[in-house]
């Protein structure tokens, strides 16, 4: 009989930065049901605080070599149920978050397009509140299933409940307690009134040639699948291909930072070409980080099989053989001088460990 779960000692766990990393104790989980049953998996796994939840190591920085236990969810069931102008879809964890947009979006729904080509997982996605092209994870989003680590009980929380920000949530606040089992967002049918929304930088030019490729469609009858194929060519342009395990990458490394308008005033003197994107709610303004981290010199820098990629400063690279140790040495560098610089202090985005 299948358990829903198994163990493997010494395993390897995969992640697209391509750092050479074991677990010794590593558990797979492919029945949440039958697995949160088991008084083993809650006691011995979950509820160890150094029991490290991984996805599809897209945003995790491993500098360690050995970790303790790793557990990864493979349920990966989806559905959906129809309310008439719009559906609520769910998937489970291990779902490939892109996997599950190109299905959305292939059935016609509006609401997840943006986020095509976002590796890793539909569990990690609400993690640092996933986003792109003006769009997060938190703008469809309506519960999560989750497992309470430390009180050991299954729980639901909306999406007001989860602390959703700017690449950031209550899980990521909290990184040793909660197991996110399942994600529900509410999709459309028919097109937002602002349909559809190009005013992001070289995503109107990218529609423009796909139009030209595909004979017959128009802005104006763009479907969320044609949208999903346009993300796909800017973001190919320039970020690595995380399909490709030739160049390791874990996307963006840094977080645009967020600063006193004040001391966004100071360096835009300084620095007349500074971009700066007002956040009048928090009154606060965002600053860009990969713009930072090339002014400073760094875009295409190497050292010890580790870079900063030449096409987006943005983005930490392993070229071949790194180790986790050296990609952190290099973006430890890049953020001191950019705080020597600039007086602005970069904060990584994904998970280092
Ligand atoms: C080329 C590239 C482009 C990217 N582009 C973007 C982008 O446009 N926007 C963006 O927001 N991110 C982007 N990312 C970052 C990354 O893909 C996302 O953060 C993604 O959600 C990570 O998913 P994962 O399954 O790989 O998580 P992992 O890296 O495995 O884990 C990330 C964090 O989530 C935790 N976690 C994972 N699964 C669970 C779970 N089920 N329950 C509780 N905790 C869990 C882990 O413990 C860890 O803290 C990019 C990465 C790459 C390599």
């Amino acid at each position: 009989m299948n358990p829903g779960f198994h163990y493997h000692p010494d395993e390897a766990i995969s992640n697209t930065m391509n750092v050479a990393v074991r677990a010794d104790q590593h558990l797979r989980i492919s029945h949440i049901q039958k697995a949160l049953a088991d008084v083993a998996v809650r006691d011995r796994w979950l509820a160890d605080a150094n029991t490290l939840i991984v996805g599809g190591g897209s945003n995790i920085l491993f500098v360690r070599e050995r970790l303790d236990k790793v557990v990864q969810l493979d349920a990966s069931n989806s559905g959906f149920i129809d309310e008439g102008d719009t559906v609520l879809a769910w998937a489970e964890a291990g779902l490939g978050l892109d996997k599950w947009v190109r299905w959305t979006v292939k059935q016609g729904w509006y609401g997840l397009e943006r986020l095509a080509e976002i590796p890793g997982t539909v569990g990690a996605a609400p993690i640092q509140n996933v986003g792109a092209y003006g769009v997060q994870l938190s703008d469809v989003l309506v519960r999560v299933e989750l497992w309470d680590r430390e009180q050991q009980r299954r729980v639901t929380w909306q999406a007001a409940e989860c602390g959703f920000s700017y690449r950031h949530s209550r899980f990521k606040a909290e990184p040793t307690r909660w197991l996110i089992l399942s994600v529900t967002v509410r999709l459309h049918k028919t097109p937002p009134h602002d349909w559809p929304q190009l005013n992001y930088p070289g995503l109107h030019e990218a529609a423009l040639h796909y139009l030209d490729d595909v004979q017959g469609t128009t802005l104006a009858v763009l479907t969320p699948h044609d949208f999903t194929q346009i993300v796909t060519r800017v973001r190919l342009q320039k970020l690595p291909d995380w399909r490709q395990p030739a160049l390791g990458s874990l996307g963006s490394f840094f977080q645009n930072p967020i600063v006193a308008n004040n001391l966004a005033a100071h360096l835009k003197e300084n620095w007349p070409n500074l971009p700066i994107y007002p956040q009048h709610e928090i009154n606060q303004s965002k600053l860009s980080a990969g713009w930072l981290i090339e002014q400073a010199g760094w875009r295409g820098h190497t050292q010890n099989h580790a870079g900063i990629y030449e096409k987006h400063a943005l983005v930490l690279v392993n070229l071949g053989g790194a180790r986790g140790i050296d990609l952190w040495d290099l973006a430890k560098q890049v953020q001191a001088d950019v705080f020597r610089k600039f007086g602005v202090r970069l904060m990584p985005e994904p998970l280092v460990i």
